[in-house]
Order: structure tokens, then sequence, then C-alpha cells
């Protein structure tokens, strides 16, 4: 075999412990079987504090919001909601602050830095999982396109209310007259954005109401004054670039300028989410495994993929055609850095920092934060049914799960599982392997891994492959009943006091209960 190329996991001491506890892992996947999903809800506390530290840096307050979509755990959602606001956290976010005889730009909370945490909730079902879980209406923002339910409870509960149109914002408004409600917090969504005097623009969504149509929204906002109070604008869009979120950034706040102009009073910009992770441990392995994939797609070397397989490349003529469609699985710039580096980003027109630009206005900053603050959380566990060879030499190995209990290669996320042996690895060299990994369904799109995975040797039946990582979206979000295959249950862990691993079933944990919390044992 040519050397094995790599793409190691980067991992964190956490999720690295749980790891290196094989018979602990293996005790769980004999009770609770394969696939088993296990996530870590104090890593979601540590990644919250990470994004406090950026919005402390910046000597901003505001609030960071859970975007739910990327995990249906309830462990995950009630650890979030058991974090406090902090001591000297943003008043602003006091339901006494939001009355008009308290509230001033400078009641806003800018000049006490802080980020409380919320929830950012896509569907009914989220918000009501948001609110069993212990998340109070005001720091519940509900966003995407809604259906009547989901805006009638959103609007009943009292949450803030991302519309994504026009007639969304009509219909809110309805409700509340039609049902004599209380008066609902909007932060309209806005879409394609451009800089004045720059050329940059922010691209197409199907979401959102683009900013040059902003003007109607205030309207309509301005003509339902007892239904609808404008706390904010909001985007969400789906890219990584800096550039583009400056645009829109700056563009949310030429926006909230008008408001004031027409005498409404925001508080707040919603960046949406989109902070990304980085998902490899060194760069190098990922520039040395794209390298070589686009030479073994010339032909160069042996192939590297099932059947040519080219994640969007093709070979024409000797020449590479088409583009790399995977995830940029080295990412150094991801998470709460990425935020870092976009406040420092220059207003595009403006010219001052865009965290000085929200400071001057004594605006609050609200991320939604989905992917990033799983990061680390989650882990997917796979048992090896079967290792087998084909006539051509490939090495086939074949687990207890299937390509939508492991979503990482749907996502074009090229990153190796670990290897959890179930015995003491059999005395002799150990080689390492090229494998192809498949699923458990008949199907012959199953593959885990259209890739070549290199392992440090063979897997044998009765080993676990870890997938790491996977919290954000890769372990809940596609999982079906196809076949009738079990969809995997879901399990929290948690190292005690003496560091020993203890777990539950996802729907059993309340953060309280788990006894090395602060304050918190019974
Ligand atoms: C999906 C989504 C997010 C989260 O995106 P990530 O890339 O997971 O951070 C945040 N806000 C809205 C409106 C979304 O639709």
């Amino acid at each position: 075999m040519s050397d094995p190329l790599y793409l190691a996991p980067r991992l964190e001491s956490r999720p690295a412990a749980l790891l290196d506890s094989p018979v602990f892992l293996h005790s769980l996947v004999a009770a609770l079987g394969s696939p088993l999903n296990v996530v870590l809800p104090d890593q979601m506390a540590d990644n919250v504090r990470r994004f406090q530290d950026v919005y402390a840096r910046h000597r901003l307050a505001g609030r960071i919001c859970f975007a739910h979509k990327a995990n249906r755990s309830s462990a995950l959602v009630r650890r979030l909601a058991a974090i406090s606001a902090p001591a000297n956290g943003p008043a602003a976010h006091s339901p006494a602050a939001h009355s008009p005889a308290t509230h001033s730009p400078a009641a806003s909370g800018a000049s006490s830095a802080g980020a409380s945490v919320g929830i950012d909730v896509a569907s009914l079902g989220e918000l009501q999982h948001a609110l069993g879980c212990g998340f109070t209406p005001e720091r519940i923002t509900a966003t995407g396109p809604k259906d009547p339910a989901f805006l009638w409870l959103a609007a009943r509960t009292g949450v803030t209310v991302g519309t994504d149109s026009a007639g969304e914002l009509t219909a809110l408004a309805a409700l509340v007259e039609r049902h004599d409600l209380p008066r609902v917090r909007v932060m309209p969504r806005l879409s394609e954005f451009t800089a004045p005097g720059t050329r940059t623009l922010t691209r197409r969504s199907r979401f959102g109401t683009p900013a040059d149509e902003a003007d109607a929204l205030l309207d309509l906002v301005e003509k339902h004054p007892g239904s609808l109070e404008l706390t904010g604008v909001s985007y969400h869009l789906d890219t990584m670039s800096l550039a583009e979120k400056a645009v829109a950034l700056e563009g949310c706040v030429r926006v909230l300028d008008d408001c004031r102009r027409r005498g409404l009073r925001p508080r707040a910009v919603d960046i949406g989410g989109g902070f990304g992770v980085d998902y490899l441990a060194d760069g190098a392995q990922w520039e040395a495994y794209t390298t070589e994939l686009t030479r073994a797609l010339l032909g160069r070397r042996p192939p590297l993929t099932w059947e040519g397989h080219g994640y969007g490349l093709r070979a024409e003529n000797g020449t590479l055609r088409g583009a790399l469609g995977v995830y940029p699985g080295h990412r150094p710039v991801a998470g709460p850095r990425y935020l870092d580096e976009l406040l420092g980003q220059a207003a595009p027109s403006l010219g001052r920092p865009l965290a000085t630009l929200l400071l001057e206005n004594l605006y609050d900053l609200h991320a939604e934060p989905g992917r990033a603050l799983t990061d680390q959380c989650g882990i997917t566990l796979a048992e090896v049914l079967e290792v087998r060879a084909t006539a051509a030499g490939e090495r086939l190995v074949r687990i207890a799960a299937n390509a939508r209990d492991v979503g990482l290669e749907d996502h074009g996320l090229l990153v190796d599982p670990v290897l959890v042996p179930r015995g003491a690895p059999d005395d002799g060299v150990e080689r390492p392997v090229g494998v192809y990994i498949l699923g458990n369904l008949c199907l012959e799109s199953d593959l885990i891994s259209r890739r070549t995975v290199f392992l440090p040797r063979a897997p044998r039946p009765g080993d676990l492959l870890a997938f790491v990582n996977t919290a954000g979206y890769f372990m809940d979000f596609t999982a079906d009943h196809a076949m009738r295959q079990p969809v995997a249950r879901k399990a929290a862990v948690h190292q005690d006091a003496a560091g020993a691993w203890r777990w539950c079933l996802d729907e059993q944990y309340w953060p309280h209960l788990t006894a090395d919390e602060p304050g918190g044992a019974l």
C-alpha cells in the first residue's frame, strides 16, 4: 500500500479523554446498540464561554443564541438553558428594561459588556422543545419561514420573531390584533445587501427581504404600533466570506439608523450563524490529501475514491474540470475566532471596525451559531460488522450504521473516524490500511465514505468506529427508519468530580442532576 493519507480529526481534551475510554464506550454500545450518538453538554457550555469572551474583548453586549436545528438533543439545549446571564450582563434583556419608561440606548447594555445565552428555533417542534427545556420566551428567537401554528405559539408565548417576509409580518400583526395578544418583538430578516461606493454585495437568498425593500417593512411596522415592536433587524448568510458579512452588518446598521429617524427604538443587530468549525487536526494533512486526490483523479496515482468519485471534480483530457465540492475541513479561522475577525473588519463604506460601529450606536449584537456551538460536543459510534476484500483488492468495512446516521459524506466533510478496538490488540506488527466504509442499507449508494479512509490498522468485527465532532448536523439531521434499521439512541455523558465518565439517556439529562455541577448536587 502507498503511504497512508490521514485526515486526523481535531480533538479537544474532553472528547479525546472520552475516546481514551474504550471500555466505557463499548459498554455504552453493548447497552444501547449501534449506531449510538454521544453528546457532551459541558463542552457546549465551554463553547459559549469562548463566544462570550469575544463579546467582552470588543466590549459588546447582546445574546448568543444556539441555532437549535444543528442537533435535536435535549441534553445540549437543557445545558444551555441552565447558563445564567453574566453578572454584569446586558440589562436590556431583563423584561423591565424593555418598557418604554426605562429604555434608552444607554440602558441597552452596550456599556456593560456581556452576552447572555438564548436559542434560535426554526419550527413549532423546536419552539416547544426550547420552552420545555427551560428557555423562557425572552431568551428565544423564532426564525425561518413559519407555518400558522408556529407563528401562533411564538406570538402567544412572546418570543422574539425574526420575520422572514412582509407577508409574515402582516400575518403576525393580524394574529396579535385578532386575539388581543401582547405586542410582539420582531427582528425582520434582511438579505441581498449592497454597500454604497463598493462593489461587494451579498448573494441572493430564498429567505429574508432584500435590504433595498426595508422601507416597506418599516412602513408596515409603523402601521401596527400596538402589535409589533421592532427591536432590531437580522441577517443569516450562507457564506464563509467575511467581506460579504461585513456588507450585511453595515447594511443592518444603516436600516437601524432609518428606524431611529422614524422614531422607532431598535436595540440590536442579529448576525445569524455560519461561524464554522475547524474539523481537522493538521492543515498539512489536508493539503497532502487534496493534492493526492487530484492526482488520483488524473490517473497519476492509485485511486483514492470509490468508482472514481470526484467530489465535484472530473478529469477531461488530462485536466481537471469542476470544483472540489467539499467542506474546508481545515479552517483555522472558525467559531469564536471568526466572530472576532468579523467584528474587527472595517465597515465597507463607513470605514470604522464593525464592533466600533455597534458601540457608537449602543446596539446589542445577537449571534446564532449552530455548528460552531456544537464543536467537539458529539461523537457517533458504530460497530464494525464485517471486513472483507474485493477481487480488485479493495478493503471494505461494513458497519452497523448508514450514511444517514453519519452525514459526513453527504456534507462533503472528509475526516477520519477513530478506531476504538474491542480487546487488546494482537501481538505483532499492525500495519495501516486504506478502507471504504459501507453502511447497513441494501443500497449501492450507502457508503459512509466514498473515499479511501486510512486507519492505523485493519479493524475487526466488534471494534467500534468513532466519528468525531458529529453534533453539528451530522448525527441526527438526516437519520430515519429506512429498512427499519434502528435510529441511533442518544446518550449524554459527563465526567464526575473524580474524572470518571457518567452517562444517561439524552432525554433523562438535566444539568442540575449531574453530581459535579457546582452547587447542583442533590
Ligand atoms: C441554520 C441557521 C443558523 C445556524 O447556522 P450555522 O451555520 O449552523 O451556524 C443560524 N440562523 C439561521 C436563521 C439559520 O437558518
